[in-house]
């Protein structure tokens, strides 16, 4: 910043002691000015009357709105020379009109204009969210802070639920009820504040739940909770979804609305149990998670071309491969959209549907049912004939064998697997399919990816890598002069503090890594004959990054570190995928 707004106030004040001594020396005549400048000058009122807008308004700018541009990344800068420019303009009127009474409020009008305008700009930005907006209504505000704390100190009911019953009534203080809503509320508060996607509360022993938060794809755990306070906290959230609480072993799912300090967002709970005890899943805006269109899930320039290229063609196999909790559905989900579903007929068969997509049929496959088989529902909707179908998840062989059989010139089929990489996925599929011919003859492109995190920008920190990171990250030296690392502290005035929009973890969010491949005729003649390293070598030559190389270009870029990149890379080496049946509900 070029100079504080408090140095700001500071300068105010001498100049206007300079131009109109008496109005800042205390009510002495003015041995200069006009006969009516002479009059206001002497009344002891009329200074303070100056400095207090002043210093109000300085007190302000500096301690709460400079804090508050930093904090959610709003050019701080800038955002400073605007207020600078709104106070001077201000004293330069008052100085310029001809009486104090004509002045003053013109210069009070123009300060408070100043604050408007941030205030204002504040509530309007994307980067802040719902609870943190500003209410014009100072008292409210007052109000509404004081009710959070007090509340939050004596761990009170701050949120409400709205399930298929209507909302859930909080129970009378000092009730056992009470103290269990009580409880219940503080997993999601820390939740919201760590800005987890999801929460899972599982039994880790006889005598006590393990609480985890899902904080952009990464676990964080939560202090252990007593069985008994874990068993009724679940129990809340199943009652509040409508849920049979005396069945503590079937899965349930369900939507409810939460709202917090006038704020809605859906929470999904999915409540299940086994021999070691009771699970429970909340999602928050579960919807939003999947829902995204291809050009928001980080594909590169090149990448995306060669996925339209795919879309268009509409034909044969795509396998779509991630790690679990990898955004496989997301990404299915992206491609089932980028088709037509009101000209073409769209389907899809999964364990267990993340959104409705308008226009596309979502097939539940229910492994309850007697003599259920996964293979048997995709064949039953292959032999339909549809347009385009995705296939969440290959859990056995004969699910592989059908996707083989579908008419290809008719159905394009993306299939979701576990893997690592485009080639993996590739050599997961043909091993499942068991004959490399008929698995060759209908794959016509490989979707790989991984979610890294992203850096935030907020406190990212710059730095020159030294040529043998260069030389181990595979990239040209000399080509790459800057990277990040995550920081994860910012200066607030000065002083270093964890950074509030990342909450001191140094990323904020995720995004894709990819890896997409289209496949022609030469490179199926290469898989029939289970040549996959000059499948390999036929994918290097035509130039289209690899996932290793993608996100290498990623850290480049500065999206994100390199120490995410390697711990991305590795998470998938420990296991392979292997193929297994889909989990039973129960
Ligand atoms: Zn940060």
């Amino acid at each position: 910043m070029l100079i504080s707004p408090v140095e700001l106030s500071d300068l105010l004040t001498t100049t206007l002691a300079q131009a109109a001594p008496g109005a800042v020396g205390g009510g002495r005549t003015a041995s200069g000015g006009s006969g009516s400048e002479a009059v206001w000058l002497m009344s002891p009122i009329k200074p303070i009357l100056l400095i207090v807008p002043l210093l109000g308004w300085a007190w302000i700018v500096s301690t709460i709105y400079d804090k508050d541009a930093a904090r959610w990344y709003m050019k701080r800068r800038a955002w400073n020379l605007t207020h600078i420019g709104f106070a001077a303009g201000a004293v330069l009127l008052f100085l310029a009109l001809p009486s104090f009474w004509i002045g003053w409020p013109v210069l009070v009008a123009l300060l408070a204009a100043d604050l408007i305008v941030y205030a204002a700009h504040h509530n309007r930005s994307s980067a802040v969210p719902e609870t943190m907006k500003w209410s014009f209504d100072l008292e409210k505000m007052k109000e509404a802070r004081a009710s959070r704390e007090a509340a939050k100190l004596a761990k009170g009911v701050t949120l409400s639920f709205k399930g298929p019953n209507g909302e859930v009534a909080p129970p009378e203080k000092g009730t056992p009820e009470y103290d269990i809503r009580v409880a219940a509320e503080s997993i999601i508060i820390d939740a919201i504040e760590a800005r987890a996607a999801r929460v899972e509360m599982v039994a880790a022993s006889e005598s006590s739940y393990q609480a985890n938060l899902l904080v952009d794809g990464v676990r964080q755990k939560l202090d252990p909770i007593p069985t008994q306070q874990a068993v009724t906290i679940i129990d809340f959230f199943k009652s509040a979804a409508g849920m049979d609480v005396s069945d503590r072993r079937r899965r349930f799912t369900k939507d409810i609305q939460m709202i917090q300090d006038g704020g809605k967002r859906a929470l999904r709970v999915v409540a299940s149990g086994g021999s070691s005890g009771m699970k429970l899943v909340l999602t928050f805006d579960p919807e939003d998670q999947v829902k995204l269109p291809l050009e928001d899930l980080g594909l590169l320039p090149q990448q995306r071309s060669e996925l339209d290229a795919l879309v268009q063609e509409s034909q044969g196999a795509v396998l779509v491969a991630s790690p679990p909790l990898g955004g496989r559905t997301t990404t299915l989900y992206a491609l089932i959209h980028a088709h037509d579903a009101y000209t073409s007929n769209v389907q899809t068969v999964e364990l267990e549907p993340q959104a409705t997509l308008e226009g596309v049929r979502h097939n539940v496959f229910n492994p309850l049912q007697d003599g259920a088989e996964y293979s048997t529902t995709v064949r039953s909707i292959l032999r339909r004939d549809p347009d385009i179908v995705a296939i969440g998840e290959l859990p056995d062989a004969n699910t592989a064998i059908e996707v083989t059989r579908a008419d290809h010139e008719r159905t394009r089929t993306y299939v979701g697997l576990k893997a690592d990489n485009g080639l993996a996925a590739i050599q997961t599929f043909v091993k499942a399919v068991g004959d490399p011919k008929a698995a060759a003859e209908c794959l016509h492109g490989v979707v790989a990816l991984k979610l890294v995190r992203k850096l935030c920008l907020n406190c990212r920190i710059e730095y020159a890598p030294s040529p043998e990171l260069l030389k181990k990250l595979g990239a040209p030296p000399g080509k790459i002069k800057k990277l990040y690392k995550k920081g994860g502290q910012v200066l607030i005035k000065s002083k270093p503090e964890i950074c509030p929009v990342c909450n001191g973890s140094g990323y904020f969010g995720q995004e894709g890594v990819f890896e997409v491949y289209t496949i022609n005729d030469e490179e199926r003649a290469m898989i029939a004959s289970n040549d996959l390293i000059a499948l390999r070598s036929s994918f290097r030559k035509r130039r289209m990054p690899s996932m290793q190389e993608t996100m290498i270009m990623k850290a480049a870029s500065g999206a994100t570190s390199v120490e995410e990149v390697a711990r991305v890379s590795s998470s998938g080496q420990r296991k392979k995928a292997p193929a297994k049946k889909p989990a039973p509900a129960t």
